[in-house]
């Protein structure tokens, strides 16, 4: 006993162990890239960082979310009437107020039951995953796309595989290889509409086209509408649901990105299914079973919510629209300044657009995760490597930022980019089949 105290660490053999999945799943996050990011910025530049990664704008002034908003949470809290548990579904006014309000949308009535409060969309996708989740299952995911997916899935257990957005079809959906992916084993395909973070917004033929090429594979349609309504070009937003009829939708969105709330933690995980075809797959009695097991979202959240969608003044969404469009366009043409980079497509929703690097106009840069590195360290500029999202060799810039701190940082990576110029065009062997 005694040598065995004084050896402490080196002798004794604990049976325990972290689980070896959560490692894997967190490497592929966005925020540990980002983090990555951080930790190399230059303590020694008195310059701003400008964060360009990331999704969530609600610490710019332009950025704040609407008045209403506020006072319904503050209104919730003081009554005093949220201050208990919530039941686990979610509080029956929040799940009235959303039905309704995605109703608005669809050519059917969405019930209370058919919506179940989450803590945000992340919570909704967990659930989604895991109650799909069963031995040799697989899903098929988008690329580029949003990698808490595939963080999810590897933590389920459950197989991923890629179908591709085509930038030279504005990002849409390749349905033949979703085809030549899927076999016997496949549960569901995910969409993101309008898109993170190529920044599309999906016409309703093409997505009449997907639930067409679900229901001939036999599978779900996970629809991540985190972005709904954030639309700014030619293109409105067409919720997947309105297809529910021919595949069965799972929706998955919050208030986080629309109202500029993330931290408010509140979304929902909705079934578009007219049909009830999840019900009689046991899809419904699982996503209930999850949430029995899982916490809530605060409920003084939800009992706000109902204001919150209700009061929220149409001038606040025109306001947010407007900016967008503005940041967009600005983002869009001062990226078109830069020789190096090249973006397929001025967004039209969402927060972000994807620009490719053209790896033969640089010196001394390798791949993305470099030029993002340097470019963190010599100009305290934050932009997403495109491999986190599956994509090597692109960035994902986001144009949600105070549009002054926009131009500050897209001119430090114009800057950066001519100071790495080649001298001299170089050959470079296309980057996807290098070693
Ligand atoms: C931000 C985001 C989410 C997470 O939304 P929360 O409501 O903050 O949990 C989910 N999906 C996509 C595509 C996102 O961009």
């Amino acid at each position: 006993m005694g040598s065995e105290m004084e050896n402490g660490n080196s002798s004794k053999k604990w049976s325990f162990k972290g689980n070896e999945l959560l490692m894997k799943s967190s490497a592929l996050s966005v925020r540990s890239a980002l983090n990555m990011l951080m930790e190399n910025l230059n303590p020694d530049d008195p310059r701003t960082v400008i964060p360009l990664g990331h999704g969530d704008p609600s610490a710019f002034p332009s950025f704040r979310t609407a008045p209403e908003a506020e006072k319904a949470v503050s209104d919730a809290l003081s009554s005093a009437k949220y201050n208990g548990y919530a039941s686990t579904v979610g509080i029956l006014p929040a799940r009235k107020a959303v039905a309704e309000h995605l109703s608005h949308d669809l050519p059917y009535k969405l019930s209370p039951d058919d919506v179940f409060i989450t803590s945000g969309c992340y919570q909704a996708i967990e659930a989604i995953l895991t109650v799909l989740a069963r031995p040799n299952a697989n899903i098929l995911i988008p690329k580029p796309g949003f990698p808490y997916y595939e963080a999810r899935a590897i933590f389920s257990d459950i197989e991923y595989r890629y179908f591709d957005l085509l930038p030279e079809k504005d990002w849409e959906v390749d349905l033949d290889e979703v085809e030549a992916i899927a076999d016997e084993n496949t549960v569901a395909m995910a969409i993101i509409n309008p898109g993170n973070p190529c920044g599309y917004v999906y016409k309703f033929e093409h997505l009449k086209r997907i639930a067409e090429t679900a229901r001939k594979l036999g599978i779900l349609v996970i629809s991540d509408e985190v972005y709904y309504h954030l639309t700014f070009g030619s293109n409105p937003f067409v919720p997947m649901g309105v297809f529910g009829s021919i595949a069965p939708v799972i929706t998955v969105g919050s208030i986080s990105k629309r109202w500029m709330v993330p931290g408010w933690r509140l979304g929902w995980l909705v079934t578009n299914d007219p049909n009830n075809i999840l019900k009689q797959y046991g899809v419904v009695d699982s996503i209930i079973g999850f949430l029995n097991i899982s916490t809530d979202p605060a409920t003084f959240i939800q009992g706000a919510l109902s204001q919150v969608l209700e009061m929220t003044k149409a001038d606040f969404f025109a306001k947010v629209k407007d900016l967008l469009r503005d940041t967009a366009e600005l983002c869009y043409s001062k990226l078109k300044e830069i020789s190096c980079l090249t973006c397929p497509r001025k967004p039209e929703g969402g927060l972000f657009v994807m620009a490719r690097l053209n790896l033969s106009l640089l010196e001394n840069i390798e791949d993305d995760v470099d030029f993002c590195l340097k470019l963190s360290k010599e100009e305290s500029v934050i932009v997403l490597p495109g491999i986190t999202l599956g994509v090597k060799n692109w960035l994902r810039v986001t144009f949600a930022v105070e549009p002054s701190s926009l131009v500050d940082g897209l001119n430090r990576m114009k800057a950066f980019c001519e100071r790495h110029a080649a001298k001299k065009q170089k050959k470079v062997v296309s980057s996807e089949k290098r070693p």
